[in-house]
């Protein structure tokens, strides 16, 4: 491989650290951005660059937007006594796209996972915790059908029952091992409207 210059060995290095592209992947990307250049190179560097510099982490829910509060949070059409409680930013799309929750979420950040060392201390609980002590009625466990993202499921209801709120999940057509961000809207849509209590 050193037939191809460090400045590319390097893109592909990096390439490769994004998840679904493996090194082959990742030669195969990093030769059609340099084939590409001026119509996909340089613009998607600049976009990397704009993104970096004004994307912020949401103070309050865990989301990402140029502002923080986030223009969900800042939303007041939003009910702010149903909280949806996701592990990660793309389950909050996927359920923006599926359009069926008008309430405010909360990104854990993860799920607890003991073989990766993440614990609760580790996720967003504490702010969690703090929110829901604030006049929230109902908080939605919107977590993957992983045994990680059960396993946080249950957590959280174990922690969350001192507050006496309201704790309900997702219902069927969530399918075991099914993450949200690959179910589509109608799907989705389905489990969201059929929640149940625990
Ligand atoms: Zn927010």
């Amino acid at each position: 491989m050193s037939t191809i210059g460090p400045e590319i060995e390097r893109l592909i290095q990096l390439l490769a650290k994004l998840p679904g592209l493996g090194p082959r992947s990742a030669r195969r990307a990093a030769l059609d951005l340099l084939k590409k250049r001026e119509a996909l190179m340089q613009p998607l560097a600049l976009a990397l660059q704009d993104a970096a510099a004004a994307i912020k982490t949401c103070e309050i829910c865990g989301n990402l937007d140029t502002a923080s509060p986030c223009a969900l949070c800042r939303d007041s059409r939003r009910e702010g006594s149903i909280l949806c409680v996701v592990e990660d930013v793309a389950d909050l799309w996927a359920l923006e796209r599926a359009g069926v929750f008008k309430g405010r979420y909360h990104v854990l950040g993860g799920a607890l996972s003991a073989l990766d060392g993440i614990t609760p201390e580790r996720l967003n609980v504490t702010s969690l915790l703090a929110r829901v002590a604030d006049g929230v009625e109902e908080v939605i466990l919107a977590m993957n059908a992983t045994v990680e993202g059960q396993t946080t499921a249950h957590y959280l209801l174990d922690t969350l029952a001192a507050s006496g709120v309201k704790v309900t999940r997702l219902a069927h057509g969530v399918p075991v091992g099914g993450e949200l961000d690959y179910l589509d809207e109608g799907t989705l849509s389905a489990a969201f409207k059929a929640r149940r209590a625990l």
